[in-house]
C-alpha cells in the first residue's frame, strides 16, 4: 500500500510513499529494544557529537527539504525553509543541553550522599504532524536521542515523504537502529502507541491524543502529549487599534491559521471594537495574497462548515468566507464578527485563517469568556494596563500567557499544555526530563572496623 499526497497548491500529485505493515511495527520495536543499551552507555559527548552532525546535515539539505515540504502540506517555500531551520536550531540545542543536563546531589551526614541520577527511558515512539513537520519533529527527536533513548518515528501521513526524508538525513549520524521509520496514518500511529514501547510522545489532535492515552494506560508507556488548542486573543481598550489589527492577523492568519498556537477567537473591548474590526479587514485583504493554502480539501471543508454553522447562527463575513473556485485547497483570511462562544468556530479549533471575534464590554468579561474553554494550551493579550497584564498572567488557566505579542517567546523556551491541550513539556530543556528517569542513589561508607 501507499501514501499519496495531493499537493495542496493545484491537486498534482506531491509524493507517494510506501505503508508501514503492523508487522513492520513490531519488528521496529523489537530491533529498536535490542539496540537500547550501546546507545544508552555511549558517552554524552559522542552522543551530542551525532547530533551535530545530524543538525549539519539537514541544515546542507534544507532548500530541496522545503520544497518537499511545501508540495506536500502547502507552506510557502521560503517559509518552509525557515521552519527547517528552526528545527535545525534545536537539534544543535539539544546536542548541547544534552550533556549539561543534570540531577541534585543531596548531602546526609559526612559518610553519605543522594544523588539523582538521569537515565534514558528505552524505546520513544515519536509521532508528529504536518503542519510543522521538521521542526515539530526535531525537538522531540532531539531530545529523546541525545539522553540515549532509542527512537520509533511516525511522521504525519499528510507529509510523509518530509519525514522520510528528514529520517534519511538523520539516521546515518546515528549508530544502526537508533532511529528507525515507520510511515503509515492513523492506523500505524494506533499499533506503534500500542506496542510495547517506553515512551509515547505525540504533537497533534487531542482526540488522537485521548486515544494515546488510552493505550499508554494499558502497556504502561509514558504519554507525552502536546494537543490542540483554542487560544484567544484579549484586545483591551486604549491600545493602538492598527498594531492590535495587525497582532490579530498575524495571529490567526500565519501560516494559514495552521499552528496549534494561532489565534483561534478574539475578544475585543466594546469601546474600540468597530475600529479594531475594520482595521482588522484591511490586514486580512493584505494578508490573502500571502498566504499558502490549506493542507488538503478534507481540512479546508471542515473550516467551511465551521464558518457556515457560524453565519448560520448570525455571525458576519466581514472579509473571506467563501470556497475559491478552481485545483488546490486554498482558502481565504476571512473575518466574523458578531460570533458567540456556542459557535464552534469560537469554541473548538478551526485550524484554518479565520478570525471570529466576539465584543465584550469589560476585561474582566474578557477574561471570563477566555478561560471558560476545556483547551489550556495559550492565550495571548494586547494591553497598555499593568494591572490587567498581571490579571491575565494570574488568571488565564492556560501553559503559555503572552502579554503584547501573538507570537512571543524567548529561544530554548519550553511549553506546558493543561487540560485537552495535552500534558507534559513538550519543548526546552524541560523536556530532557521527560525523556529521562530519576534514578535516587544514596551512597554511604560502609561501618568502620571491618
Ligand atoms: P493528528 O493527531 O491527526 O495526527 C498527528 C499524528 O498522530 C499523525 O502522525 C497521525 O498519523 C497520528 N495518529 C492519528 N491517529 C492516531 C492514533 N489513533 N494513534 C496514534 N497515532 C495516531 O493531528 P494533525 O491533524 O496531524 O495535526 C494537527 C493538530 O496538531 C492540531 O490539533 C494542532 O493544534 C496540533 N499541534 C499541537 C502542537 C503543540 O505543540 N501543542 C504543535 C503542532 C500541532
Amino acid at each position: 500500500m501507499e501514501l499519496t499526497v495531493l499537493n495542496p497548491r493545484d491537486g498534482s500529485v506531491a509524493s507517494t510513499t510506501p505503508v508501514s505493515t503492523a508487522a513492520d511495527v513490531e519488528a521496529a520495536v523489537r530491533v529498536a529494544r535490542r539496540a537500547f543499551p550501546a546507545w544508552a552507555a555511549t558517552p554524552a559527548a559522542a552522543r551530542a557529537a551525532a547530533m551535530h552532525a545530524a543538525a549539519s546535515a539537514v541544515e546542507q539539505a534544507a532548500t530541496a527539504l522545503a520544497e518537499t515540504m511545501s508540495a506536500e502540506m502547502g507552506k510557502p517555500v521560503d517559509e518552509a525553509r525557515d521552519s527547517i531551520m528552526a528545527g535545525v536550531g534545536t537539534l544543535r540545542q539539544y546536542a548541547e543541553l544534552g550533556p549539561a543536563h543534570r540531577g541534585r546531589t543531596l548531602l546526609g551526614d559526612d559518610r553519605a550522599i543522594d544523588l539523582m541520577a538521569y537515565e534514558p527511558r528505552g524505546v520513544v515512539a515519536v509521532i508528529t504532524p504536518w503542519n510543522d513537520p521538521v521542526a515539530v519533529s526535531c525537538g522531540l527527536l532531539g531530545a529523546a536521542l541525545v539522553t540515549g533513548n532509542v527512537v520509533i518515528y511516525k511522521p504525519s501521513e499528510r507529509t510523509p515523504a518530509t519525514g522520510t526524508r528528514l529520517f534519511e538525513l538523520l539516521a546515518p549520524h546515528f549508530p544502526d537502529d537508533v532511529i528507525a521509520l515507520l510511515s503509515g496514518g492513523g492506523e500505524v500511529g494506533a499499533a506503534l502507541a500500542g506496542a510495547p514501547v517506553d515512551v509515547v510522545a505525540h504533537v497533534g489532535s487531542t482526540a488522537t491524543g485521548r486515544a494515546i492515552a488510552a493505550a499508554c494506560a494499558q502497556t504502561g508507556a509514558k504519554a507525552l502529549l502536546e494537543n490542540g488548542g483554542s487560544d484567544p486573543l484579549i484586545v483591551d481598550a486604549g491600545v493602538d487599534v492598527g498594531w492590535a489589527a495587525s497582532q490579530a492577523a498575524l495571529g490567526a492568519f500565519a501560516n494559514s491559521g495552521q499552528i496549534c498556537v494561532s489565534v483561534e477567537r478574539i475578544y475585543v473591548h466594546s469601546e474600540i471594537a468597530d475600529d479594531f474590526l475594520a482595521a482588522l479587514t484591511a490586514e486580512a485583504t493584505e494578508w490573502a495574497g500571502r498566504i499558502g493554502p490549506l493542507v488538503d480539501t478534507r481540512l479546508r471543508d471542515a473550516v467551511h462548515a465551521q464558518v457556515e454553522e457560524a453565519v448560520s447562527a448570525g455571525a458576519k463575513v466581514l472579509t473571506g468566507g467563501d470556497v475559491p473556485d478552481g485545483p488546490g485547497a486554498w482558502y481565504p483570511p476571512t473575518v466574523l464578527a458578531d460570533c458567540t462562544d456556542e459557535m464552534a468556530v469560537v469554541a473548538e479549533e478551526t485550524f484554518g485563517p479565520v478570525a471570529p471575534v466576539v465584543v465584550v464590554d469589560s476585561f474582566d468579561e474578557a477574561m471570563t469568556r477566555a478561560s471558560s474553554s476545556p483547551y489550556g494550551l495559550a492565550a495571548s493579550v494586547l494591553t497598555s494596563s499593568m494591572s490587567h497584564a498581571q490579571q491575565a498572567r494570574r488568571g488565564l488557566p492556560v501553559g503559555t500567557v503572552k502579554i503584547n505579542n501573538v507570537f512571543g517567546g524567548a529561544p530554548a523556551g519550553a511549553a506546558q499544555p493543561r487540560g485537552a491541550s495535552g500534558q507534559g513539556f513538550g519543548y526546552g530543556p524541560e523536556l530532557l526530563d521527560e525523556m529521562t528517569t530519576t534514578k535516587v542513589v544514596h551512597l554511604e561508607d560502609p561501618p568502620t572496623g571491618w
